[in-house]
């Protein structure tokens, strides 16, 4: 039998000890490994959680991922996108609680309206906020010149996901053409990176046909990408998709809730200074899935604060608790007393502490 607190000793992980602590089984290897996430949590990004208030701006998306609920494709969904004005007030309610960030995100678009609505709201944003919320965005793959121009406005966070790093995985789950290559994901990062963004990425957790192999090459990836923060969260299936077809492969609820925890953790061992969000999906698991994923290894939240009317639109997936009040979540955080002594910290970017060693040169490319 592996010794999982011996693993858990060693300086560095090999990709066969990775394998060991991601497919612990009994209690008491788990326990472990989520003792260790924490306190490498809080030797390196302490005991905060910072906030990202998150606008869902537009679900109109030109490409067609086989797993998500607002693909082009998708003829059940009522589009919509967000008028200035909405943006603006959702900004101005992070920036008056105090929340220190938001997140615009939306589906992609790459036409020349949508590219100049996003400048134009990240400017506008950074005047009523006196510059001091800070702005991170998830709109797809941009050109270079789009990240610059963003950049340059006042964004300097940019989430891009590449959902999984296995060739086949990844074209199983997207259609094979130009506008879904996963090299232009790839490419994407490191325009993001030369920009000046931090630039998080992540995968998905408990695809159909996914393997813990997959897994560890998803967080090598990351190592090997250089993240500075990285949001990953479980498959959630979406009745109105093609990989819908694949549910009976899926691992139980229970049993994803489980490995994205587990991978939460590891992930925090094996890269120890960035940013982890607790994926939002994670609450359609469990009801405390994201305050677990906290005590896992995340140190960053998302509470959305779209505006209500619009959020029932933008199901990437089922069950998304869309209607979690963003300060009811902060409330229940604040005032639980099982959190292990995190607590959030209000009015600060809580920029990811990996970043900063990078642009340093730390020893970090
Ligand atoms: S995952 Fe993103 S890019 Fe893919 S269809 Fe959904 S919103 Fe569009």
């Amino acid at each position: 039998m592996l010794d999982i607190a011996n693993i858990l000793k060693e300086e560095s992980l090999s990709r066969e000890d990775l394998i060991a602590l991601l497919s612990v089984k009994r209690k008491e290897d788990r326990d472990l490994v989520f003792q260790k996430a924490a306190s490498v949590r809080c030797n390196n990004v302490g005991n905060e959680i910072y906030l990202r208030g998150l606008i869902e701006y537009s679900n109109i998306c030109e490409k067609n991922c086989f797993y998500c609920g607002i693909r082009a494709g998708n003829k059940q969904v009522e589009r919509y996108c967000l008028d200035e004005d909405d943006v603006i007030c959702s900004a101005r309610h992070a920036f008056e609680n105090d929340y220190g960030s938001i997140v615009i995100q939306s589906g992609e678009r790459t036409d020349q309206d949508f590219i100049n609505k996003i400048d134009s709201l990240v400017r506008k944003i950074k005047i009523i906020s006196e510059h001091k919320l800070g702005i991170t965005l998830s709109c797809g793959d941009q050109s270079k010149e789009t990240y610059h121009r963003w950049f340059e406005s006042g964004a300097h966070r940019y989430l891009l996901r590449f959902e999984t790093s296995d060739p086949d995985l990844y074209y199983k789950i997207h259609p094979n053409n130009k506008k879904h290559f996963l090299l232009n994901r790839l490419t994407s990062l490191q325009y993001l990176k030369e920009t000046g963004y931090q630039v998080g990425s992540g995968m998905m957790i408990g695809l159909p046909g996914q393997n813990i192999e997959n897994l560890i090459d998803d967080l090598l990836m990351l190592k090997v990408l250089n993240v500075d923060m990285v949001g990953m969260g479980p498959y959630i299936e979406h009745k109105d998709t093609p990989l819908f077809k694949e549910k009976s492969q899926l691992l139980t609820k229970n049993e994803r809730l489980g490995l994205s925890l587990l991978t939460i953790a590891v992930l925090r061992i094996l890269i120890p200074d960035i940013n982890i969000a607790a994926a939002t999906a994670l609450d359609s698991l469990s009801d405390d899935g994201r305050l677990q994923a906290i005590r896992a290894g995340a140190n960053v939240l998302m509470p959305n604060i779209t505006p209500l009317k619009y959020r029932e639109n933008y199901f990437l997936y089922e069950n998304k608790p869309y209607l979690t009040e963003a300060d009811a979540l902060i409330r229940k955080i604040n005032e639980s007393g099982s959190l292990n002594g995190y607590h959030i910290k209000l009015g600060e970017w809580g920029d990811s502490k990996h970043f900063a060693k990078r642009v340093k040169g730390f020893g970090l490319d």
